[in-house]
C-alpha cells in the first residue's frame, strides 16, 4: 500500500468469508460504531459511490458487499458475462473510506441445494418483476442473507432500482429486520443516461441513443405535472418515438409508488413512479422519475 494514502484509506479490510466479516463487524459494533451497508454487484461507478457517500453520512462505518448474485439472473440473462472488476472496485472503496468490503464467492453464500425461498405477492407483477420472473425472489434471498450476515443499522439502495427499494422496504417491515432503509437519488451522465454497470455493453452508436429513455420519462413527467391525468396516449406516443429510434420497449408506464401497479387515471395528492425499461441491442436499460401530484 503506497505511503501517500490517508489514514481512512488504509483501514479498508477485505473479507471473503462470513466468519471473518462477522468478526470484523463485531469489533466495529463493540467500539460503538453505527454500521451503514451498501450491497452491490460490483463494477462500481459514480452511482454506487454516491450510495457509499450517503451511507458514510448516516453511519460511522460503511460495509460494501460485492457479489454477483446468481439467483436474480434468469437462465438466458447475463450472469456469466456480467462485468467483474473486483480489484479496482476495492480501490474505489478504499478511496471512499469504506471500512469493510465483503467479497464472498458463490459457495460461501449458497449451498449446492437450497430448500427455502422467499416469494413476493403483487409487488412484482409489473415493472421489472413482470418481465423477469424470479428476479425479486432472488434479490430478497440475497438481501435477506446479507442483512443477517452484516446486521447493519442502515442500508442504502438506489432509486435507480425503485421497485427493488420498495420490495426491500416491505421485506424489512414484514420480516422485522431492525434496519433503516435509505433511498439515494439516481446519478446520471451529463446527457441524462442513468449510470449502470451494464452501460459498458453499449457500443458507440447505442450510447448516443441510450439517453432517449430518460428524455421520454422526463417528457411524460412534464405533461403529467401540467395536468395530463390519463397518460395512455402520451405513453403510446413516447413508446412509438423510442421504437423509431431502435429501442425495444419492455415497459413504459406510470405506477403507484406504494402498490407498484400501473395507474390509468392519476389523482391529485398521490405519489407515482414514471418508469421504463427498454432493450438497446442486447442491453437492458431501466430508469424512473418519482412524482407527487
Ligand atoms: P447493482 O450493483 O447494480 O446491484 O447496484 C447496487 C446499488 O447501486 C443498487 O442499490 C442500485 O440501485 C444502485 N445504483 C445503481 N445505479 C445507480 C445510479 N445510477 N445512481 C444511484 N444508484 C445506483
Amino acid at each position: 500500500m503506497s505511503d501517500n494514502k490517508t489514514a481512512t484509506q488504509r483501514t479498508t479490510i477485505v473479507c471473503t468469508t462470513i466468519k471473518d466479516v462477522r468478526s470484523e463487524i463485531d469489533k466495529l459494533k463493540k467500539s460503538g460504531k453505527k454500521i451503514g451497508f451498501v450491497p452491490t454487484m460490483g463494477a462500481l461507478h459514480a452511482g454506487h459511490l454516491s450510495l457509499i457517500q450517503h451511507a458514510r453520512e448516516k453511519s460511522d462505518a460503511v460495509v460494501v458487499s460485492i457479489f454477483v448474485n446468481p439467483t436474480q439472473f434468469g437462465p438466458n440473462e447475463d450472469y456469466d458475462s456480467y462485468p467483474r472488476q473486483v480489484e479496482s472496485d476495492i480501490k474505489d472503496c478504499e478511496q471512499e473510506g469504506v471500512s469493510i468490503v465483503f467479497v464472498p464467492d458463490r459457495g460461501e453464500v449458497y449451498d449446492e441445494k437450497n430448500y427455502l425461498n422467499i416469494t413476493v405477492e403483487e409487488l412484482n407483477n409489473h415493472m421489472c418483476g413482470g418481465s423477469r420472473p424470479g428476479f425479486f425472489e432472488g434479490i430478497l434471498l440475497i438481501v435477506n442473507k446479507l442483512f443477517n450476515i452484516i446486521k447493519p443499522d442502515v442500508a442504502v439502495f438506489g432509486q435507480k432500482d425503485i421497485q427493488q427499494v420498495q420490495i426491500i422496504r416491505q421485506m424489512v417491515h414484514e420480516f422485522n429486520h431492525d434496519i433503516e432503509i435509505l433511498c439515494a437519488s439516481i446519478v446520471r451522465a451529463n446527457d441524462g443516461l442513468a449510470l449502470s454497470s451494464r452501460n459498458m455493453y453499449l457500443d458507440e452508436n447505442e450510447r448516443v441513443i441510450a439517453p432517449s429513455l430518460y428524455r421520454a420519462l422526463h417528457y411524460i413527467e412534464s405533461q403529467v405535472m401540467s395536468g395530463v391525468d390519463t397518460p395512455k396516449l402520451l405513453l403510446d406516443h413516447q413508446k412509438s418515438e423510442l421504437e423509431a429510434k431502435g429501442l425495444e420497449i419492455d415497459y413504459l408506464n406510470v405506477f403507484d409508488k406504494k402498490t407498484l401497479q400501473p395507474v390509468p387515471v392519476l389523482s391529485k395528492g398521490s405519489e407515482y413512479i414514471i418508469a421504463g425499461a427498454v432493450y438497446l441491442g442486447e442491453t437492458r436499460l431501466i430508469d424512473n422519475i418519482l412524482i407527487e401530484l
